[in-house]
């Protein structure tokens, strides 16, 4: 039976209750749509980012990691067009001050669609960019702008990564970083924020084979939300055809993922034909041209993105682990990113318990994220657990004492099984080792 949608007011009280995440600058009244994680959170998204890292660097041979800077040359953001249309429509209402995006307003909306007055004005394009100085004088000359993607810093090496890693396509460029956007109606939790993470992995290739190589990234790219355990039948692919598809791109393929608040985006993979090379290109004088040893061709290459939002994949990551049980709620996450990936409890503090509780926590400590509780009655320990989504608690009791044994309680299925003590880590490690890919 799947899992009934959770209310997205659970979610965020979860996150809040228990460390996932934290609404940002909360003593000062906060700061509209920023966000903090928690220990929990914060634990969960290095996993995340891990994962992708791995899967989509480690588990390839023609795909090297990036780490480029937030603030780039302002030029970069002309060649790629961001200064000139990464703009959003934007409607205000006059009576209630209320400010929406007219691309997600229904075709033919003449009223608010808050107050119902008929007072919104005509839509004008806003840029998202934030700007800031670099140095002490604030003037044009020396404005730059937080980037709105991680792309363009691997466009902009594309030349270095080639030549340092002597590689000849097909290759790809992969990076993890922050993005800033100002986007206008920011909201569901951090679904839509003004400061995110993107996961990018730009993916060059000789033109002619890049309806290819976008079939196997798309497939490639289901599968990495599959292994993360996320319900099939809660992820689908969206074709952007006719005016939704960007000037620049022959094909785009969103993976939506059903939110409780409905079909979203979670990461969009698209053929970005030369484009971006051909803009850097003349922009910046350079050649960039690649050049095909084998049939001494020379020519721009195309570039298939898979860029995925770590933010989003985390909110559906906890959307789709929370369930509401009888007598529990539990977050069902893939074993290898649980925060906690095992609670070591010993049923009572004294006799020596929690001293060989801690000896089993260090060792287990050195390969997996391991918490010891012994705080609460036994039962009340499993629920929290539970809650935080720990795969597997460590019991240890009188039994333990006598024959080195434990109990493993497997959090989805409740049930219980008996070891031997320094049988643990060898027993759980193939349910908790992060796969390549
Ligand atoms: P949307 O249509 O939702 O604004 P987009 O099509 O502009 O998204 P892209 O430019 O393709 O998004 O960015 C790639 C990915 O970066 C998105 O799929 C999403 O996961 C993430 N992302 C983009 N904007 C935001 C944001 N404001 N907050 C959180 N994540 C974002």
């Amino acid at each position: 039976m799947p899992d009934a949608q959770p209310k997205m007011e659970e979610i965020v009280s979860l996150c809040k209750r228990r460390g996932f995440i934290f609404p940002s600058s909360e003593i000062y009244g906060g700061l509209n749509s920023s966000y903090d994680y928690g220990p929990l959170g914060s634990e969960l998204k290095r996993s995340v980012k891990d994962y992708w890292w791995k899967s989509m660097t480690q588990a390839h041979t023609d795909i090297f990691g990036l780490d480029s800077a937030i603030l780039m040359a302002p030029k970069i953001w002309k060649a790629s067009g961001h200064l000139d249309n990464f703009t959003d429509p934007m409607i205000d209402c006059k009576s209630c001050k209320s400010r929406f995006r007219a691309d997600h307003l229904p075709p033919d909306t003449t009223a608010c669609p808050k107050c119902k007055e008929p007072t919104l004005t005509d839509a004008r394009n806003f840029n998202l960019m934030f700007k800031t100085f670099m140095g002490p004088l604030e003037d044009q000359a020396n404005t730059v702008f937080l980037r709105p993607e991680t792309a363009q810093g691997i466009y902009v090496n594309y030349q270095n990564v080639l030549t340092t890693s002597r590689s000849k396509l097909p290759f790809g460029i992969a990076q993890i970083g922050k993005a800033f956007r100002n986007e206008i109606t920011p909201g569901n939790f951090t679904f839509r924020t003004r400061e995110f993470e993107q996961m990018e992995m730009q993916y060059f290739v000789k033109p002619g084979d890049d309806e290819k190589e976008i079939s196997r990234w798309k497939d490639f790219r289901q599968t990495w939300y599959e292994k993360l355990n996320i319900q099939s039948d809660r992820l689908r692919f969206h074709e952007h055809k006719g005016n939704e598809l960007a000037h620049y791109a022959k094909a785009a393929f969103d993976i939506e993922y059903n939110f409780p608040f409905g079909w979203s985006e979670l990461e969009g993979i698209h053929n970005r034909t030369d484009f971006d090379l051909t803009r850097h290109q003349t922009h910046s004088g350079k050649n960039l041209q690649y050049f095909d040893e084998a049939t001494k061709e020379k020519f721009i290459p195309y570039i298939i993105e898979t860029s995925a939002g770590c933010d989003r994949a985390m909110l559906c990551i906890l959307c789709d682990a929370y369930a509401q049980e009888e007598a529990r709620t539990v977050l069902r996450f893939a074993p290898f990113i649980a925060p906690i990936q095992t609670a070591v409890l010993p049923l009572v503090r004294k006799d020596g318990l929690a001293d060989m509780a801690a000896n089993l926590t260090q060792a287990l400590q050195k390969k997996f994220r391991v918490q010891m509780d012994t705080t609460a009655s036994i039962g009340k320990r499993y629920r929290r657990q539970d809650e935080v989504g720990t795969p597997f608690c460590v019991t240890l009791d009188y039994e333990t004492k006598e024959n080195q044994t434990v109990t493993i309680r497997h959090r989805d299925s409740m049930q219980q099984e008996r070891i031997a003590m320094d049988q643990v880590e060898a027993y759980l490690m193939p349910h908790l080792q992060m796969p390549l890919q």
